[in-house]
């Protein structure tokens, strides 16, 4: 018998799956990532994980170094993005393990540079934008630089831009549409090498 102070909580995986087809079905053809992190929100990465790539999910979105490093013991082929950004000192960890960074600060993004051009190890990168959320991401000074001086974003592929809505949770708010605005604006911009990168906007 199970303490009668402990709460159990039931995970219905196969409700998980059904949530995740329904949800790449209405964006789709642009592919529809997941966001596990704080171990999928306290609902246990590792089994909600592999559930979600058995749906197709290639695109997973961790907030820490640690959590990517667990998650690929658990996905050793899916693209893991760690959504903090690159913490001092933590390229070389990062690439061995296939992390992408999503970079948040022109230090970032100088700091990934030297490491592909000491390495020769070309991973790529995310950017994350600030279109309003003032919490992460390049303010738009800060992309301004990016698209005026090329040398900034050379040496490693740059494979998604993102923001992160502030009210993703209520469809009414204006504050989507004003986000989505300055998001297009500001990476009509940018200095893309190649094909165009795909965009995302992340919603909670
Ligand atoms: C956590 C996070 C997300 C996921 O959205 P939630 O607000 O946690 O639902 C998206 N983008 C960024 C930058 C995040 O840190």
């Amino acid at each position: 018998m199970p303490d009668a102070q402990t709460a159990i909580l039931t995970i219905d995986l196969a409700a998980i799956a059904a949530n995740y087809r329904h949800l790449a079905e209405q964006v789709a053809p642009a592919a529809c990532g997941a966001a596990v992190k704080a171990d999928a929100y306290g609902l246990g990465a590792a089994m909600v994980a592999p559930v979600l790539q058995r749906e197709g999910c290639r695109h997973f979105f961790v907030a820490t170094v640690d959590e990517g490093l667990a998650l690929r013991q658990v996905l050793p082929h899916a693209l893991i993005y760690i959504l903090n950004g690159l913490p001092p000192g933590s390229a070389a960890t990062l690439a061995s393990a296939e992390l992408i960074p999503v970079l948040c600060t022109l230090e970032q993004i100088e700091d990934w540079r030297k490491f592909c051009a000491t390495s020769g190890a070309q991973r790529p990168v995310a950017l994350q934008i600030d279109t309003g959320i003032s919490r992460l991401g390049l303010a738009q000074a800060d992309v301004v630089r990016l698209a005026t001086d090329s040398r900034l974003l050379r040496g490693f592929p740059l494979v998604h831009v993102m923001s992160h809505l502030a009210c993703g949770d209520e469809p009414a708010s204006p504050m989507n549409d004003r986000q989505l605005m300055l998001f297009r604006t500001l990476t009509e911009h940018f200095p893309w090498q190649g094909p165009r990168p795909s965009f995302g906007i992340s919603a909670s």
